[in-house]
């Protein structure tokens, strides 16, 4: 398997943002969250399995995943968020590692989300990079962008680690306080590191 890297952070941090830097900088970036999002439409291989346990009323017409309702439901029941991981999660983590084979980057850059909170894929990444900016921004990039409410994305973030815990992971810290040109600075510097690394790390194996 190639070098991999986790970046994470909370909702609204600019994980999707920086993610597509490092694409455009040539790096195979493989997102969890885009994962899941193909998984649950309506071809999706998840869409049986999630049918089976939560019945019909979770699915959209066309036969996706209604993802209000699901959330809701995973919100009020912690056994409905149980049932719906342990059908994703191994679907996900397949489609990773498929996908991190076909990789011919530089290095892979697994973006997930809720990496420090399910403790997933330790044994996958070298290294951890965490976006981090203040809550208060966290808010208002997500209220602009979703149609969530501010209670809303603050529901999110309470059930999130908090931004302490998250730090605290982190081999690489990009802040995503400022503009997007002092961002795309913060990712180049980053991926110079990511890059002399993993090239060390081939070579080390091919001694
Ligand atoms: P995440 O993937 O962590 O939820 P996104 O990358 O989708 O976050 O960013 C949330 C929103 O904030 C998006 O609309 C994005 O375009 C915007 N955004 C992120 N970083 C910046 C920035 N540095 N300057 C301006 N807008 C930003």
């Amino acid at each position: 398997m190639p070098y991999a890297v986790a970046l994470t952070g909370g909702i609204g941090s600019g994980k999707s943002t920086i993610a597509a830097m490092f694409e455009s900088l040539g790096v195979t970036v493989i997102d969890t969250d885009v994962i899941a999002h193909e998984l649950t439409t309506p071809t999706g291989v998840a869409m049986a399995s999630i049918r089976a346990q939560f019945g019909a009323e979770v699915l959209n017409t066309d036969g996706g995943l209604n993802r209000a309702t699901m959330r809701q439901r995973v919100f009020a029941d912690p056994n409905a968020k149980q049932t719906l991981e342990k059908i994703l999660h191994p679907l996900i983590r397949g489609e990773v590692d498929a996908r991190s084979a076909r990789s011919t980057g530089p290095y892979v850059l697994l973006a997930i989300p809720l990496l420090v909170e399910t403790g997933a894929y330790g044994d996958r990444v070298s290294r951890v990079i965490v976006v981090d900016c203040s809550e208060a921004l966290q808010i208002t990039r997500t209220a602009a962008r979703s149609r969530l409410s501010d209670g809303e994305v603050k529901a999110i973030m309470a059930a999130q680690v908090s931004r302490a815990d998250r730090l605290r992971h982190a081999d690489d810290i990009i802040v995503n306080e400022s503009g997007l040109d002092s961002l795309a600075s913060a990712v180049a510097v980053v991926d110079h590191r990511l890059r002399t690394l993993a090239n060390s790390n081939n070579h080390g194996k091919r001694d």
